[in-house]
């Protein structure tokens, strides 16, 4: 495993943890500043949400390079199934891939949506989600963009996510066999599966599309917004890690935690103790 106690320059911020991915929440920093702020501390890398960059994608990748800082990533697709998708999920869909490659991002995460009106279960919803992807898979790879498949945990199963295994993700990335599309691997959604070691071992490194990083508070007062900063909580940080780089990739670690909390603290304050937290225990 990479030794990162000396070296924070694989941590990427992902712009949810100051509360870029709700409105009312953070301090409202605009991407520039958080990409001064970023470069300043020697963060790596930025994965941004599509509502902070609307028209500017191609400028503000191009300040994140000038600030020497990649794009790892964008959030997200829409949903592709369930109560919360679009009705025009294929059109939706391109536009997050068009941006994502105006910014020179190298993943685009999907959350993939909960289970389709008149149906139960899993099952039929998933295959909605396997079979769009697949349709998507060509054109994100012309534009350079690697789709991430992001498992939920189980309790958002019913609206935002139908996808709540890491193996259902992982047999749905081998059913799509498609070199764009992998998986997007986030501590707040795995950390409890005892299975992960094994499910993971099923994949190459080029197949991880991105690794995210944040707690499980032991006392979660709001399953979608009080995650925990690194170390506050019962998540074995190195042990998913290590399970992770056990593929051999050897990628960005993007901190997204959601969290009214620290939405509610100074950005700087935030920034620091996400570096302090990830030299010392991620
Ligand atoms: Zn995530």
């Amino acid at each position: 495993m990479r030794d990162f106690s000396q070296d924070h320059s694989a941590l990427a911020l992902n712009t949810a943890t100051l509360g870029h991915n709700l409105d009312g929440y953070g301090a409202g920093w605009s991407p520039e500043r958080v990409i001064d702020a970023c470069a300043a501390r020697g963060y790596g890398g930025i994965t941004f949400w599509r509502r902070e960059i609307g028209g500017q994608a191609v400028q503000i990748g191009q300040a994140v390079r000038a600030a020497g800082l990649r794009v790892t990533g964008l959030c997200r697709t829409p949903l592709l199934v369930g109560p919360g998708a679009p009705d025009d999920v294929t059109g939706d869909f391109r536009a997050s891939i068009e941006m994502a490659a105006g910014l020179g991002a190298d993943s685009l995460t999907i959350v993939v949506g909960g289970v389709q009106e008149g149906t139960k279960g899993l099952g039929e919803s998933l295959k909605i989600v396997r079979d769009t992807v697949a349709r998507m898979a060509d054109e994100a790879q012309s534009a350079g963009v690697m789709l991430g498949i992001e498992p939920l945990h189980p309790v958002y199963a019913g609206d935002r996510s139908c996808l709540v295994s890491v193996r259902d993700a992982v047999d749905m990335i081998e059913e799509i066999d498609h070199a764009a599309v992998g998986l997007d691997v986030d501590v707040y959604h795995v950390w409890w599966d005892r299975s992960l070691v094994d499910q993971l071992a099923r994949l190459r490194a080029d197949q991880i599309a991105g690794y995210h990083i944040c707690d499980w508070l032991a006392e979660t007062r709001d399953v979608l917004l009080d995650r925990g900063m690194m170390g506050d909580g019962v998540a074995d940080l190195t042990a998913i890690r290590g399970a992770v780089e056990a593929t051999g990739w050897r990628g960005f670690c993007e901190v997204e935690i959601f969290s009214k909390h620290w939405w509610s603290r100074p950005p700087e304050e935030v920034l620091d103790l996400c570096a302090a937290r990830f030299r010392e225990l991620c």
